[in-house]
């Protein structure tokens, strides 16, 4: 694995100028390279990355909240992201895989009632492709199938029936754990507990905001004050640059 590009000031505040004008899917491509410039072979891949970036800039309990989708209460708890982290091993060759270590995609097979499918997993650029349809979940792994057979016959993967259509989105989500991120979420009024959605791109965001603002006020107030530039500002210790903000009068 190449080493981690670093990840300083600079790079946060150019990160969150390269990401601004782009939507969530985008997005959440460019925030996933932050860490490691290679594009991920998995959808669980980015996920993992995006979950590793939001923990440098949260920390490790991440604040958040849901709605019960039982009684409508809203309900606050702390996702342990070092313990997702920890319990999210990375996409693996599986025994059903072609070991091919030189080949560009690693090919599965699965076979569900009397269907064979080869398939690949899905990359992130498979989830920014799939289209807008009534069930745009069929058209990503539909997408993923490279051969479907029934009885010797090769089909078209727009013909799966929907039972292994099942059994292949239960085996890419054992194959790329990562992929679907959720929280066992106990609702403080009712009693149910209930699978809550995480997208850790979208959660990200805001933190990385919040971060270039808080150097783009202290660059502001120290030009203002000193007349230092940018490259200034940046270059000095948050030591020194919070003891220059306080005679500044600005913390
Ligand atoms: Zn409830």
């Amino acid at each position: 694995m190449p080493a981690a590009p670093r990840l300083g000031e600079r790079e946060l505040l150019a990160l969150w100028e390269s990401a601004l004008p782009l939507h969530d899917t985008a997005r959440a491509a460019a925030l996933a390279r932050a860490l490691d410039a290679s594009a991920p072979r998995t959808v669980g891949e980015q996920q993992r990355r995006l979950l590793q970036l939001l923990q440098r800039l949260a920390g490790p309990q991440l604040p958040l909240r849901a709605a019960c989708p039982h009684c409508g209460e809203a309900a606050s708890f702390d996702a342990d992201l070092l313990q997702l982290l920890q319990a999210l091993p990375e996409a693996t060759a599986a025994a059903d895989a072609d070991a091919d270590a030189d080949a560009a995609v690693t090919v599965h097979e699965l076979h569900a009632h009397d269907w064979t499918l080869r398939f690949r997993l899905p990359t992130p650029d498979d989830v920014a492709a799939s289209p807008t349809c009534d069930d745009p979940v069929a058209a990503l792994l539909a997408r993923c199938v490279l051969q479907a057979e029934q009885g010797g016959r090769c089909l078209g993967a727009d013909r799966l029936p929907p039972p292994v259509l099942d059994a292949l989105s239960a085996r890419m989500d054992e194959l790329d754990p990562g992929a679907q991120l959720a929280f066992a979420v106990p609702c403080p009024a009712c009693g149910a507990t209930w699978s809550s959605a995480f997208d850790p791109g979208r959660a990200l965001w805001p933190w990385l905001q919040t971060a270039a603002e808080r150097m783009l006020l202290a660059i502001d107030a120290l030009a203002c004050r000193y007349g230092w530039t940018e490259d200034d500002v940046l270059a000095l210790s948050p030591t020194r640059r919070n003891a220059y903000l306080q005679l500044a009068g600005t913390e």
